[in-house]
């Protein structure tokens, strides 16, 4: 996914770019580096590990220069080690390049470059591109002459930053991974995400699919296909800086749990008119699909059952990485509902596209204003959860499954009850949170040491409960299932021995029968941990959490991403970075 950026200004840049990094580390954090050119031309430090790790050892800010570039990594093509870390230069050392994404051809690249004399030193797909860039240079072509040539020849996504020395110039460009340009008094900032240099600017121009921008004394924009010069809209974006800092929290997971009271209230602000709209596609829609992944494919599985029993209405739930599978039933009257933090998740964007090659219509629900779905779909939701920056959704999540019970309820005229419904419920999680922290520390202390754990729920509470799994799964590396309360019966009982966790979610709804599932397990030894409005003497461990009928989904998960975030400092591994894992996954 990797994070990417650049500066062309007058101030340090290497101080600049270690900020902007700093704060893309979410994107990626196998290995980090940077190059400025300075007097005496390109200069590259780069190394594995996280920010803080390589520049303890290499010291970026030693860099002097008003223009570079820098990347924090997740590997996708090449092992993590130095050599593969990027800025990538070519063989003379004048072209260097930053990247997001994957060079699908790179193979069939590095034999031509190989035939031409080339030489490549790392096992990344990225290497081909400032080669290349130089294979046209030498042949007589301009940088931005043999960067244009560059990108129409690469096949795949990519967000690129390429900085020429001889020129002096960078630039960026982008097919299928994100990049957005700021714009400073004198200065230019590139990079994957607005955070990275909202500090510095308000101003914002979103690239799109192949954009390129060539930063000089001034900007310009164009498609690189066309070489046309593309005159594009400023934005002004409405994040404060301070919103991307973890404040007084030592975590930016624990903040991001904290700001939920706050941020399910805001995600069930949504003018009236916006809602009539999207309820008027749903409901006009002959059949309808949510899709997601990860944590927003849950919400979108939450979303299926609220919108069953308040709308009376079947909408379909899919992977988006599975949607091409349902080509069949695409059609001008089908509505796809994309699910995304970013906007910029790449498998959702391949089901829209997807999608829209069949004359769908599309509907966005989002976080990220102006990131690759809201320009993609006709119609946009935000989430208005302001920047979450931990890798783990957490405030995403319930401000998904805010939005979609205001949309379930609007399908039905009942606008209002779903907002009074959800600033109640925006009430207690504050309540909540503030009551059960230390009973969770204490189960995290209990928990630790195990290596499965299982989470069961029925009705609602099932989605809940697969929710929670990956949770856990994500950030403090325990393996951890979530089942409908009747299946666990059907093959994964046989898991189930002396002290083996299983959380159960209760609701009222659904009390009488997943009590029948919590005897089953208990029999056969399991230590059971009750979430729910009232104790039972079948908990080993009980979590009070006030029901709230239809938004109970929005209370069942706050216990669990504490747990979570717990048993990640139980066990000393750091919740905001998971190993393996990035925000915003922008690679298929
Ligand atoms: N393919 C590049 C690498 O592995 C970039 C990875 C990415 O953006 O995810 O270094």
């Amino acid at each position: 996914m990797c994070g990417i950026v650049g500066y062309k200004g007058f101030k340090k840049a290497s101080k600049i770019l270690l900020d902007s990094v700093r704060r893309l580390e979410y994107r990626g954090y196998d290995s980090v580096g940077m190059a400025v050119l300075g007097e005496s031309g390109i200069i590259v430090k780069k190394g594995a590990g996280n920010v803080d790790k390589v520049n303890n050892e290499l010291f970026f800010e030693e860099l002097e220069g008003s223009i570079g570039v820098a990347h924090t990594r997740w590997a996708t093509t090449g092992e993590v080690n130095n050599v593969n870390s990027h800025p990538h230069l070519s063989n003379n050392n004048k072209i260097c390049v930053v990247h997001n994404g994957i060079v699908e051809n790179y193979q069939e690249i590095k034999k031509f470059l190989e035939n031409k004399g080339f030489c490549f030193i790392s096992q990344t797909d990225t290497e081909v591109i400032p080669n290349y860039v130089q294979y046209f240079i030498d042949n007589g072509e301009s940088f931005e002459d043999a960067v244009k040539k560059t990108l129409r020849i690469i096949k795949g996504s990519f967000a690129v930053v390429i900085m020429s020395e001889d020129d002096g110039i960078i630039i960026g460009a982008r097919r299928g991974s994100p990049l957005v340009l700021g714009i400073g008094f004198g200065e230019f900032f590139l990079a994957s995400d607005v955070p990275a240099f909202s500090e510095c600017t308000d101003k914002v121009v979103y690239l799109d699919d192949d954009e390129f921008a060539v930063l000089g004394d001034d900007y310009h924009i164009y498609d690189f296909n066309t070489g046309r010069e593309n005159f594009k809209k400023i934005n002004i974006i409405n994040w404060s800086f301070e919103q991307a800092k973890k404040g007084e929290y030592e975590h930016f997971m624990l903040k991001e749990i904290n700001e939920q009271g706050n941020t399910i209230k805001k995600a069930a602000e949504q003018s009236i008119e916006l809602i009539r709209e999207a309820t008027d596609l749903i409901n006009g829609a002959c059949g309808v699909f949510l899709v997601g992944c990860g944590t927003s494919y849950h919400a979108c599985v939450s979303a299926s059952y609220i919108f069953s029993k308040i709308a009376k209405k079947h909408v379909n739930v899919l992977l988006a990485s599975e949607f091409r599978n349902y080509e069949h039933f695409l059609s001008s009257n089908t509505l796809v509902i994309a699910v995304s933090q970013s906007g910029e998740t790449a498998d959702v964007i391949d089901a829209v596209s997807f999608a829209k090659k069949h004359g769908c219509r599309t509907l966005s629900i989002v976080n990220v204003m102006g990131s690759t779905l809201t320009r993609l779909c006709s119609l946009n939701i935000m989430m208005n959860a302001g920047p979450e920056i931990c890798v783990l959704s957490t405030k995403s999540y319930t401000s998904q499954l805010a939005v979609l019970t205001l949309l379930a309820y609007s399908a039905v005229d009942k606008f209002k009850q779903a907002k009074k419904l959800l600033v109640d419920v925006a009430g207690k999680v504050n309540d909540l949170i503030n009551n059960i922290n230390d009973d969770l520390k204490l189960l995290a202390g209990k928990l630790k040491r195990v290596n499965d754990l299982f989470l069961i729920g029925r009705d609602l509470a099932y989605p809940s409960a697969l929710e929670g799994a990956l949770k856990i799964k994500e950030v403090s590396y325990i393996h951890a299932e979530g089942f409908a309360g009747a299946e666990l019966k059907h093959g994964t009982m046989a898991l189930i021995q002396d002290g083996v966790p299983v959380i159960a979610l209760n609701t009222r709804g659904t009390n009488d029968l997943l009590v029948n599932n919590i005897m089953e397990v208990k029999a056969r030894g399991a230590f059971v941990i009750g979430i729910d409005s009232r104790n039972n003497e079948l908990y080993d461990f009980f979590i009070k959490v006030p029901g709230a009928d239809i938004a109970d989904p929005v209370l069942m998960i706050i216990p669990i991403q504490l747990l979570a975030y717990y048993l990640a400092l139980a066990k000393n591994l750091n919740p905001d970075q998971p190993r393996n894992l990035a925000k915003s996954v922008t690679v298929k």
